[in-house]
């Protein structure tokens, strides 16, 4: 069997719901389990509404559901004629979700668990109307409900997979299905606790769902339908010349999703990586286009670099340690860098990058980990036997390709487009299969380009797409 996984905007209208379908229906022979993402804004749409009804803005709130169930309704009604239980659905969770979000207006505040509930009806909705929309066209489908065989953890709003559980489950509602033909079509990213609350798994996590029902399945592929023709050699809504790279290896789709690639969701990786099943990366929008095969040991490619991702903003804290204080307190170094990454543990921020030169330490972090009161505590904690100083508004642009370690000529190239360009850090070394470079977050256009005409301008096509 394989899993094929329509993110939101593979589904986000009649028109892109119908060539799903059909996409759906050339591969029927290899048996394919669905999932799929709530259609193009919905989840954000969502939580915009359950945070203006926590606030009392009653108006913004009914004017989002009623826009919300108009075009369900709507795409709904162009995809669907005879077989109704999609409309009866969308009447059952408008109704749900009015009461829900009139509940927020009495809390005034938006709690985990909450936001959980609503924000799942986007993933509820879709995939109610696509099982519809491919029984319409002949093709038996089956609607299963994700919250009974995804079981998590508790940890609202980015919950993990009790996977004993949930893998036992996810095989014993699967399995009879696909034995019978029929064509299972599931929601991406929610899940229940044991006792049945609804949870998610984070933003963007349907990736991650159709990832865990394929390790559990022990399927032969699993099938990532995106708007872009795969894993490309950089964000092409950044920078248009961006080619497809036509096979990487879980390991560097791993280190580019980390690093910022947003074309899968990390943890995506990672089920399938342990099973050994191939992730296919298609554009729903181009079916026959080539896409991109991520799977073990991907071929060499003539070019030492795969593609280039980025991540902003990102912040870097500098610490050089003192070795002796103004009271002539001695330090021993080592202990001072102990100190340094246990106080980041403390204060639960995870550094991306970590470079130790010497006494100057240098350490990057999404911007978001270290808002104002914990870098003041993070100073306060660290300041008796360090000078520190923070940098804010940087960017981590990340090279990744396992040609990297055969190459010794890439730091020259790489130098060599960072020409003219202020360069916080870089490191080369700790992994074979990248390099990182820190600048500044304006510079990132500029210097995405550059090296892409250093690396990828006269690149033969052929491996490439
Ligand atoms: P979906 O919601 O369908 O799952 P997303 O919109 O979340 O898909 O992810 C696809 C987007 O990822 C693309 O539109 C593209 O802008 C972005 N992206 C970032 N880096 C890359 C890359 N290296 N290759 C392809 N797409 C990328
Ligand atoms: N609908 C969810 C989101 O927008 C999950 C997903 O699309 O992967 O984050
Ligand atoms: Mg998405």
């Amino acid at each position: 069997m394989i899993v094929m996984k329509f993110g939101g905007t593979s589904v986000e209208d009649a028109a892109s719901i119908e060539r799903v379908t059909e996409i759906i229906k050339a591969r029927v022979a290899l048996r394919p389990c669905i999932v799929v993402s709530a259609m193009g804004k919905t989840t954000s749409r969502l939580l915009q509404a359950a945070q203006a009804s926590a606030a009392g803005d009653a108006r913004t709130t009914l004017g989002i559901v009623a826009d919300l169930k108009a075009r369900h309704a709507s795409e709904a009604r162009q995809l669907i004629k005879s077989n109704w239980s999609a409309f009866d659905f969308i009447e059952q969770y408008f109704a749900e979700l009015k009461k829900l979000l009139e509940g927020l207006a009495i809390l005034g505040e938006v709690p985990p668990r909450g936001l959980d509930k609503i924000l799942a009806y986007g993933e509820l909705l879709s995939s109610a109307i696509v099982s519809d929309a491919l029984d319409e066209r002949g093709i038996a489908s089956q609607l299963v409900d994700a919250r009974k065989l995804l079981i998590t953890d508790d940890r609202f709003g980015g919950a993990s997979p009790l996977f004993d559980i949930a893998n036992a489950k996810i095989v014993a509602t699967l399995a009879p299905l696909i034995a019978e033909n029929r064509v299972p079509v599931l929601q991406g990213f929610i899940g229940a606790t044991r006792e049945g609350a609804t949870t998610t798994l984070g933003f963007e996590g349907s990736d991650y769902t159709a990832a865990i029902i394929g390790a559990a399945m022990d399927a032969d592929d699993i099938q990532i339908w995106k708007d872009v023709s795969g894993l490309m050699t950089t964000d092409p809504r950044l920078y248009k010349a961006a080619r497809t790279v036509k096979a990487c290896s879980f390991a560097e789709a791993a280190a580019l999703t980390y690093f910022g690639a947003k074309v899968l969701h990390p943890k995506a990786i990672y089920p399938a990586a342990r099973k050994n099943i191939p992730v296919h990366i298609y554009n729903s929008k181009l079916p026959q286009a080539t896409g991109t095969a991520i799977s073990a040991t991907a071929p060499l490619c003539k070019n030492a670099i795969k593609s280039i991702a980025f991540l902003r903003p990102v912040t870097i804290l500098k610490a050089t340690i003192e070795t002796i204080s103004e009271e002539e307190q001695i330090f021993l170094p080592e202990d001072s860098l102990k100190t340094i990454i246990n106080t980041m543990i403390k204060r639960r921020v995870t550094p991306l990058l970590t470079a130790v030169s010497g006494l100057n330490t240098a350490f990057v972090m999404d911007a978001k980990a270290l808002d104002e009161t914990t870098e003041r505590d993070l100073l306060n904690d660290i300041a008796k036997f360090t000078s520190a100083s923070v940098e804010r508004d940087r960017a981590i642009i990340t090279l990744v390709g396992a040609g990297l370690a055969q190459n010794a000529r890439i730091s020259g190239r790489v130098f060599n487009a960072l020409e003219a360009v202020e360069v916080n850090a870089v490191l080369h070394g700790s992994s074979p299969i990248m390099m990182n470079v820190v600048i500044a977050a304006q510079d990132v256009e500029a210097v995405i380009a550059r090296l892409h005409e250093a690396f990828f301008a006269d690149f033969d096509r052929e491996v490439f797409e």
